[in-house]
């Protein structure tokens, strides 16, 4: 059976993401030149987790500015906290779009089987998607990476403020391509937010698993494995 369109996890099925905001606020403090310190890395880490709900707020609705603004006074107090220049708060601005979105950007690498698998299935007129539990910078990562012309819509659980397992989620992404959960398979890492939230909504769900050796009939350890999958 060949679904109308396919929708895909983006961390850890398209792209290898090892996030973690504390971690990245020190990389861009080393890129512009700092030496961070555990305390400052402690710092940063307790007051993105108390300015959570702000973060949560700020994503909501896809504005960029608001995200913009939040991490501008997040950096803001943080840089005051710890004793650092105000200037300071521009150049780590800066320096997290560079890391983040620049051509030396190494924090999120797309899989090897990610490419030619796309290709394969927009050749064979599969339409597709991404849905994934990120925020507002959803877009802009899979740009980046060369990700985003291949897809239709995507969909960031920040954005409209509901999250995989969550069958409203897939619903979101179902009226987005106007096609009824039967048309339309998800592939992701997580069994639970990808496999049984897909399931939840009547859609098909399957398991990427590349560290798995054998591939089952939900289970897939090389997303090429897909092509076999809608003959
Ligand atoms: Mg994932």
């Amino acid at each position: 059976m060949t679904p109308a369109a396919i929708s895909f996890d983006c961390a850890n099925t398209l792209v290898e993401t090892h996030w973690d905001y504390a971690v990245h606020g020190m990389n861009c403090a080393r890129t512009i030149g700092l030496s961070p310190t555990d305390d400052w890395e402690a710092a940063y880490r307790r007051r993105f987790l108390r300015s959570l709900p702000e973060f949560r707020w700020a994503n909501l609705g896809g504005d960029p500015k608001r995200v913009t603004a939040f991490w501008r006074a997040f950096t803001a107090d943080w840089v005051e906290e710890v004793g650092l220049p105000t200037a300071v708060t521009e150049a780590l601005l800066s320096a997290s779009d560079e890391v983040l979105y620049g051509p030396q950007a190494t924090e999120f690498r797309v899989y090897e089987d990610v490419m030619p698998t796309l290709e394969a299935l927009r050749e064979r007129g599969v339409r597709l998607a991404v849905l994934s539990n990120w925020d507002q910078s959803l877009e802009r990562v899979l740009e980046a990476r060369g990700l985003r012309a291949f897809l239709e819509v995507v969909v960031a659980s920040l954005v409209i403020g509901v999250e995989k397992p969550s069958p409203a989620i897939f619903e979101t992404l179902l009226t987005a391509l106007d096609l009824p959960p039967g048309a339309v398979w998800h592939v992701g890492d997580n069994p639970l937010d990808d496999v049984q939230g897909a399931r939840g909504a009547g859609l098909r769900g399957l398991l990427i698993d590349r560290d798995h050796r054998d591939p089952s009939d939900w289970v897939l350890t090389d997303l090429r494995q897909l092509l076999d999958r809608i003959q």
